[in-house]
């Protein structure tokens, strides 16, 4: 048996499953706010998979990790996670190891993303497809001629650090009008913030007396027709829309296919996403793109963080 778990920003999800994919069972918690927090919260979803799949801790061969950040996953660490600060050189997959007592492997959350979609979701019915990871940031990743590309380093695809304004906002990655700073959920909920001022009778803001403002809640509102959340969402869309037009004119895809928690929101991103790269992608390369949100978010990605568990240990 094997479990993959994805940690991002907000939430942390975890799969059980056997060695061809069938998960066994599946759990979600939030992701909390220290670095002991997040490894207690990880270990104890472990610990409810096992038991909810009525399997013990020691039947479990390997644990497959996804984490938002740059990481170095020979040693297991996190190197730094602009969207998980209190990451520094963190020792997760050791620090898990010892709790768990299984082999852990660490892995890019937008690259377990991509493996889940190319292993069981809508990314293996093509060759040359791009996977988008709508979070806290923008992560991605990409199969060219059915192999994933992960660059040198074993890093490439940083989508969300693509610059779509060269004197644009200042983004954590120290560089300048970045991706992610225009078409994340942070960007979305940094909108609505600003724009709330202007919107007087916005549903929003009623709902936020009792809850804090959250990308969930504006895509509530904007199926509730608010008009603010709706422009929210556009706003978003559109500049992530030029993002995908930059990747459609260098890569050339079948496939794009958008997942993190935003992609809940694919009503109203897809259409607008596929207007701005008609618009702006190059003829002969912008015809035949298929656009579409991942197939399930809560499973794909820790799906694909067991195909790593899986490989990493058929090849020791
Ligand atoms: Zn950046």
């Amino acid at each position: 048996m094997f479990v993959g778990i994805d940690i991002g920003g907000t939430n942390i999800k975890g799969v059980l499953a056997d060695k061809s994919g069938k998960i066994l069972s599946s759990k979600e918690t939030f992701t909390p706010e220290t670095a002991e927090g997040i490894l207690d919260a990880a270990c104890l979803l472990i610990e409810n998979l096992a038991t909810s799949s009525s399997i013990s801790k020691i039947d479990i061969k390997a644990i497959g990790i996804g984490a938002a950040g740059s990481i170095d996953r020979k040693k297991g660490i996190i190197i730094t996670s602009p969207n998980i600060k209190v990451w520094k050189k963190y020792p997760l997959a050791k620090n898990i190891e010892k709790r768990t007592g299984a082999e852990v492997f660490l892995e890019n959350d937008a690259t377990v993303a991509l493996i889940g979609g190319w292993w069981k979701g809508h990314g293996s019915k093509f060759k040359n497809w791009i996977m988008l990871t709508l979070g806290t940031g923008i992560g991605g990743g990409i199969i060219i001629d059915n192999k994933i590309y992960t660059g040198q380093s074993g890093s490439a695809m940083e989508v969300g650090h693509m610059t779509i304004d060269y004197n644009g906002r200042e983004c954590k990655c120290g560089s300048k009008g970045c991706l992610e700073q225009y078409a994340s959920a942070t960007a979305l909920v940094n909108y609505v913030n600003e724009h709330l001022k202007d919107h007087k009778r916005s549903t929003i803001r009623n709902r936020i007396k009792d809850e804090e403002l959250s990308s969930k809640m504006i895509f509530e509102e904007a199926l509730n027709n608010d008009e603010l959340a709706q422009n929210a969402l556009k706003e978003i869309a559109s500049y992530l829309g030029i993002g995908i037009s930059n990747l459609v004119n260098i890569f050339n895809p079948e496939a794009i296919i958008l997942g993190g928690g935003l992609s809940l929101a694919h009503k109203i991103i897809i259409p607008i996403v596929k207007k701005t790269v008609s618009k702006r992608s190059l003829a002969g390369l912008k015809e035949n793109i298929k656009f579409m949100p991942i197939k399930d978010q809560s499973i794909i990605p820790a799906l694909g963080a067991v195909k790593i568990a899986i490989d990493s240990t058929a090849s020791n």
